[in-house]
This record gives C-alpha cells, structure tokens and sequence, in this order.
C-alpha cells in the first residue's frame, strides 16, 4: 500500500476562530479524512467548514459530515453548474429534501460556467434559476459559481428577485465586485489573492469594504502561497487570512473577526 502524500506544512495559528465558507470536505479526495483536516484545521485557528455539494450524492456526504461534526461543519446543498447535465429525474427532489435540512446553511454550489462547457448553457441556466428559486423558498442563502459568464448571471439573478450569498471564488474586477455587492452578495477571497501575478485582484480586495466579503479554500483546489499546487484544505485559508489583512493593512485578528462575523450574518452560522 502506498503512504499517503505528505501534508503540505501549516500556517501560525490565526488569532481569532476563522471560517472557511467553502471547503469541499465532501470531494472524494477530501472525505476519507475529513476527521484529520478537521483537526489540523482546528491547530490554526479555522475553526468552522462550510462544505459545499455538488451534486446529490455529494449533498448525502456533506449533510453526514454535519451530522458528524456539528460544531465544525455545516453543509451547503446544490448542482453545481458541471453537473447540471448529469442531474437524473429524482435527483432534483432528492437535492431539495436535503437542501431543507437544518444543517444545510446554504444552496449551493450552484451557478454558470462559461469557460469549462461541461453542461450546455441552457441547461445550466434551468438549473440555476430552479436553485434560486429554491433558495428563495428556504430563505437560504446561495454559494455562487461563476466563470465568464457574470452578465447573465447578473441578469439571471435580476429576473429572481430578492436572493443573497456569496459570490464564491472571487475572481474579478471592481465593477464585478459592485455589481454583486449592491445585489446584497458578499464575495468569496481565496487563494487566487495570494498568488503572485494578481497584483490587480489584490488591489480590489485591499479596496472593498469592511464586512463585504469571506474567507475560503475551494479545497481540494486553488491551495494558496506558499503551498500552490497542493492538495487544497480548510486550515490552509489561515494562509489567505493573513495575506488578505497584510493586504488592507489591518491586523490579523481584525481581518477574521470580520469575516467571521460577515459570515455568521449571512448563513446564520455560526452563532454570533
Ligand atoms: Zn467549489
């Protein structure tokens, strides 16, 4: 049997507890040890995962790790824009049953991708306004995908009325940055704003707000500097914290306090 990879080596521990609004725990790369990333996670300081499905069965693993670690983790239920095609005739009732459930904070990940057609864009388009829809109805909020195709999404979200949540992954410019935030949405900041050619992201995150945006992983994927290319995990957003307040010039403890509390405000969890 092979020895598992060497986990890629940890940050100081934040100062404050942190929450990675968007750590795949339920990815099949990440389940078999959700229980270890929890704990290494919870060395530094990030002390709550949300865990977002993709698809139904990926839905049934994040709700169990809920279940499981229900001080740790709460899940987030949707199809995710790859997996829209994929989507079988029950499988859009199972997603809503589960999507009810208390320890679902959100709807998601859902939304369009316009660089990677991995569902044909109609298809998307239904599933996303059926999430929205179903968001509104649960009066959750919804975890965003979006990738060159913000204009329709905007547009899509327009045609909705009222639905909040994070615009995830962050990505973008300023007037990107606007337009979700004047919709109520707060920005997903990941690894992207550590690596070393996105001098103008960086430039509109040290600009944003206070309050308008969350901290995030996107693990197993986007793993910051110094560990790019790594195999992504909650505890690694402790990373992307201390970059982003060396960015606005604020202090560490500041920049979680302040994340963590725009989190709360908006899934609900944790507790305020
Ligand atoms: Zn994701």
């Amino acid at each position: 049997m092979a020895a598992l990879p060497e986990p890629p080596p940890l940050p100081p521990p934040l100062p404050a507890p942190a929450v990675d609004t968007h750590g795949h725990l339920s990815d099949p790369r990440l389940a078999p040890t959700a229980e270890r990333l929890l704990a290494r996670a919870a060395a530094v300081g990030v002390a709550y995962v949300v865990d977002p499905a993709v698809d139904a069965a990926s839905a049934e693993t994040a709700l169990a790790h809920a279940r499981r670690f229900p001080r740790a983790v709460r899940a987030a239920v949707g199809v995710h824009p790859h997996e829209a095609a994929a989507l079988g005739p029950d499988d859009w009732a199972r997603v809503e049953a589960l999507a009810a459930d208390p320890l679902c904070v959100a709807v998601g990940e859902v939304g369009l991708d316009h660089q990677r057609v991995f569902s044909p864009p109609a298809v998307q388009e239904e599933c996303l306004e059926r999430s929205l829809d179903l968001a509104r109805r649960l009066d959750k909020p919804v975890l965003l995908h979006v990738r060159a195709a913000y204009r329709r999404t905007l547009e899509i979200l327009d045609g909705a009325g009222r639905v909040r949540g994070i615009l995830h992954a962050f990505w973008g410019d300023r007037e990107t940055a606007e337009a979700f935030l004047v919709r109520g949405f707060l920005l997903g900041v990941g690894g992207a704003v550590t690596f070393r050619r996105e001098e103008g992201l960086r430039q509109v995150i040290a600009a944003l707000p206070p309050g308008s945006f969350v901290l995030e992983t996107d693990a197993p994927y986007l793993a910051p500097e110094p560990v790019r290319g790594r195999t992504n995990e909650p505890a690694l957003v402790a990373y992307t914290a201390r970059r982003v307040a060396a960015v606005r010039g604020v202090e560490v403890a500041e920049l979680v306090r302040e994340t963590t509390a725009a989190a709360a405000r908006l899934l609900g969890w944790p507790a305020e």
